[in-house]
Order: structure tokens, then C-alpha cells, then sequence
């Protein structure tokens, strides 16, 4: 008799898991208790797939042999309890897609810049003629892929959220760019459940197999003395450091060195600039050489990749003021890294749905080069509070509108707006995108005025 597989939610990976399960010969039954956008309810129909949306019918679902969740869904939901109580396995969509494919998988997470990693990662590949897809968080969902294209390697972004439900599964290169404090809401505000989270993309790595980390993090070295991996580890820092295998010399220029090749490119040929692309650069690059790719392939798609959309992504420059929108720093490390790449003088927009911030990380920097804060939230009372003090002037807006305009009125000729939000969007956004698109609009309306 074939097997009885549930799905939760009808998102990209969900779809992908049912049609990889349908394509395997499972009994398969999607459920999603909010709604399902048309274009996927489309695809489940074509595909001949059962599923429900708005509801769970729960007898269904607990007669699952086994569980695939999407990571949007909390293990504390009714369902997900049900589900648990009744010992019926749990699994994410990388997981089951991982049981049907040989091909390599290049996995990566990290706090921050995991998207643009994973991009500049597959671009490099992709370069280099070699038959890549893109899965995880960002592209196709792997599933899909492994049912339907058939790649030799996956580039495949990780959040925590995916690892939690990751068990058998093997990445043969596994990179960890950074850990610090963020979804802390989902790990009941223990740093160390969401540590263990990203560590588990170590599980099932052999000699054979690769770790590429971040040899300055804290967080991981702390980690890296309590666990063990048989895998061979790669670290990279900004300086030469023991055991490093890639950093920048005394002549600007970025070194990587690996068993199988040694590379060399000044550091102003990066197409990516600030110091944590340039530990995103480095991360890719070492990736790229553990798969043997040409030097002269990785030289040139480090030079012309051409960067991810929200992310320190320039928008305009209206009245000698440069707007910048960083509408995915949702958390504070990497509103760090955005100001740290900042001229002085800079008004900062910040604000939203704080997910238990501690701002203290980024007070020196705004003390150094923020001129004018401008807070865009609906409650903006702990900003307010916070940095009252520390800045010689803090705005309190509620509105994309109200916000622009408050920095534009701060900003002079030569000075820079960052929008670098710390917190997450949904206050008044439906999106870290939609903010960004939004803010991006606005600026771009100050030019034709
Ligand atoms: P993620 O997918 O992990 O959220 P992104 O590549 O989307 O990461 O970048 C998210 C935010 O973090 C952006 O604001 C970006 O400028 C910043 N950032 C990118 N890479 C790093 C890094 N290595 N360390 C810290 N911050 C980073």
C-alpha cells in the first residue's frame, strides 16, 4: 500500500513537495488553514492533487505516515500539537526532497546574508557552465526541482526555521556566514535553541564533506567547542588568521586557498562592496573552489554579480541626497553592516515590528554617522526612547509618506538616507519587498517634482 503524506501549507515548497510525493507514488493531501494563492490551487488541480485551504481536516491529517511543514508553521499551532501527540514524523521539504536526489548540495544560513550568498553562489556556478538550480528560500522550491529539472547542484538557502525539521539529510558543502540574535520570538527567546537550529546543517556531514564558516563569529566558536563535525572545515576572515582559507592581504587583495586551488583578485574588483559582502564573497568563492571551478570563472563572476534588490540597493540621488534602500535588514546585526558601510551623515529610517531588539549593537555607529534618526512604525515608543537621547534629531512618523518626507527634510546636499529598519515589516507593510518597493517609489516620485 502506498504511504499517506500531508503536507501543511500551499506555499512554493509545499506545491513542490506534493507534486515530488504524487511523482513517487504517495497518497498525497494537502492541507493550508489560511488561503492558497490562485496561481498554486491552479497548479494542485492540474497536477490532480487533493488539498483544502481555511481549514485542517484534522482525521486526514492525523492519518499521515509522515508530515512535510512548511517552516512558516509554528510547532506550537493546534495542528502541529495534534500532529506531535499523536507521534506521527515531521519533516521539512528539503528533507523529503533531499531522500530522491545524488546531486551536491551547497547549503547556506546564517543570520544574515544568506540570500545574497546563495545568489552570488549559484551565479558563479551558473557562470562556470555548470548545471545549478537555486532552492530553499529563494527560486523554485527543491522539491519541484528534484521532481521535474533534474540538476547536478543545488544552491540551496537555509533558515533556521527549514533546518528545524531536517533529520537524514546530507549537505556536501555546508556554510554557516553568521549567528546573532534574531527570530528569538520563535525559540522562546533562548539564543541557544536558535543556535542549535542553524547547527543543524553540520547533521550527517563526513569527511568528505565540507563547513565554511566565519572564523571571527563568537557565536560559532563558542558552538564549534561543544559540538563535532567530521567534515573538513573551511574559516574565512577579514585578516589572515591560523588555519584561514581566505582573507585579505597586506595589498587589498582577497586570497582564497584550498587544497584544490589558491586564488588571488584585488578587492576593489568585488562587485559587492562592504565588509559583510565581502565575508559573502568569500564564503561563495570557497564553495566555487571545493567544486573544482575554474579560477578565471570565479574571478568573473565575483567582478559583475550584480547585487539582490533591497539590500543596500541604491534607488537615487535627488537633490545631492543618495537614497539607499536596505529594507531587508530586518534585524539589528545587519543594520551593523549597513552603517558600517555609511558615510557620516547619515539620516537613518529605522522602525517596524521589533522582534525583541537590543539597539546597543548599533549606538556607536549612529553616534559616528547618523545625523537624524527617523522612526516608521505604528508604535515607535521603545525607538523613541532609545536613541531620544543619543541623536541630535529622531522623528516619529507612521507612514512611508510621513517617513521620506521627515528625511528628506533632515538631508542636506552630500548626505545619505539609509532605510535600514532593524525590525520586520508587517506593522504596515505586507512585506520587507512591499517596504522596500514602497520606499523606492516614493524617493523616486521626489525626483520628478
Ligand atoms: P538573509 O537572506 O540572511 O536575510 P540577505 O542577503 O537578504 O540575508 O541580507 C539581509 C540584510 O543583511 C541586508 O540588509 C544586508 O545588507 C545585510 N547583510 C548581508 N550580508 C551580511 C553579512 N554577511 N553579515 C551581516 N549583514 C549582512
Amino acid at each position: 500500500m502506498s504511504s499517506n503524506l500531508v503536507i501543511l501549507g500551499g506555499g512554493e515548497s509545499g506545491v513542490g513537495a506534493a507534486i515530488l510525493g504524487k511523482e513517487k507514488g504517495m497518497n498525497v493531501f494537502l492541507s493550508d488553514y489560511g488561503t492558497i494563492a490562485d496561481s498554486y490551487r491552479r497548479i494542485l488541480d492540474e497536477e490532480g492533487i487533493e488539498w483544502e485551504d481555511g481549514r485542517h481536516s484534522m482525521e486526514r491529517i492525523l492519518a499521515a505516515d509522515e508530515v512535510v511543514k512548511s517552516p512558516g508553521i509554528a510547532p506550537t499551532t493546534p495542528v502541529m500539537k495534534a500532529i506531535a501527540e499523536k507521534g506521527i514524523p515531521v519533516i521539512s521539504e528539503i528533507e523529503f526532497a533531499g531522500r530522491f536526489t545524488d546531486a551536491k548540495m551547497v547549503c547556506i544560513t546564517g543570520s544574515n546574508g544568506k540570500t545574497t550568498t546563495t545568489l552570488l553562489t549559484y551565479h558563479i556556478l551558473k557562470n562556470a557552465g555548470i548545471n545549478v538550480g537555486l532552492a530553499g528560500n529563494v527560486g523554485k522550491s527543491l522539491a519541484l526541482q528534484v521532481a521535474r529539472e533534474k540538476h547536478d547542484v543545488y544552491v540551496i538557502e537555509l533558515s533556521s526555521f527549514q533546518l528545524e525539521n531536517m533529520y537524514d539529510f546530507r549537505a556536501n558543502i555546508a556554510v554557516i556566514l553568521n549567528i546573532t540574535p534574531d527570530h528569538l520570538d520563535r525559540y522562546e527567546y533562548k539564543m541557544q535553541n536558535y543556535i542549535n537550529a542553524k547547527f543543524r546543517i553540520l547533521n550527517n556531514l563526513t569527511p568528505q564533506d565540507a563547513f565554511i564558516y566565519w572564523k571571527d563569529d563568537p557565536v560559532i566558536n563558542a558552538q564549534l567547542e561543544r559540538i563535532r563535525t567530521e567534515a573538513r572545515m573551511y574559516p574565512f576572515a577579514e585578516h589572515y588568521e591560523d588555519g584561514c582559507n581566505a582573507w585579505v592581504d597586506d595589498e587589498a587583495s582577497l586570497i582564497i586557498d584550498t587544497p584544490a586551488t589558491s586564488l588571488r583578485m584585488p578587492r576593489a574588483e568585488l562587485s559587492l562592496n562592504g565588509l559583510h559582502n565581502l565575508y559573502n564573497s568569500m564564503a561563495a568563492a570557497l564553495s566555487a573552489c571545493i567544486l573544482d571551478i575554474d579560477k578565471k570563472e570565479i574571478r568573473e563572476a565575483l567582478g559583475d554579480f550584480e547585487g539582490v534588490e533591497h539590500r543596500l540597493e541604491y534607488t537615487a540621488t535627488v537633490d545631492g541626497v543618495r537614497y539607499i534602500n536596505d529594507s531587508k535588514a530586518t534585524n539589528v546585526n545587519s543594520c551593523w553592516y549597513a552603517l558600517e558601510s555609511m558615510p557620516e551623515n547619515t539620516v537613518l529610517i529605522l522602525g517596524g515590528k521589533d522582534k525583541g531588539n537590543d539597539y546597543s549593537e548599533i549606538l556607536p555607529l549612529v553616534k559616528e554617522k547618523v545625523k537624524a534618526i527617523v522612526c516608521m512604525g505604528k508604535d515607535n515608543s521603545k525607538l523613541l526612547d532609545f536613541f531620544g537621547k543619543e541623536v541630535a534629531e529622531i522623528h516619529d512618523t507612521h507612514s512611508i509618506d510621513e517617513a521620506v518626507a521627515a528625511a528628506r527634510a533632515a538631508a542636506r546636499p552630500g548626505d545619505t538616507v539609509l532605510l535600514s529598519p532593524c525590525c520586520a515589516s508587517f506593522d504596515l507593510f505586507s512585506s520587507y519587498e512591499d517596504r522596500g518597493r514602497q520606499f523606492k517609489e516614493r524617493v523616486r516620485s521626489l525626483q520628478s517634482k
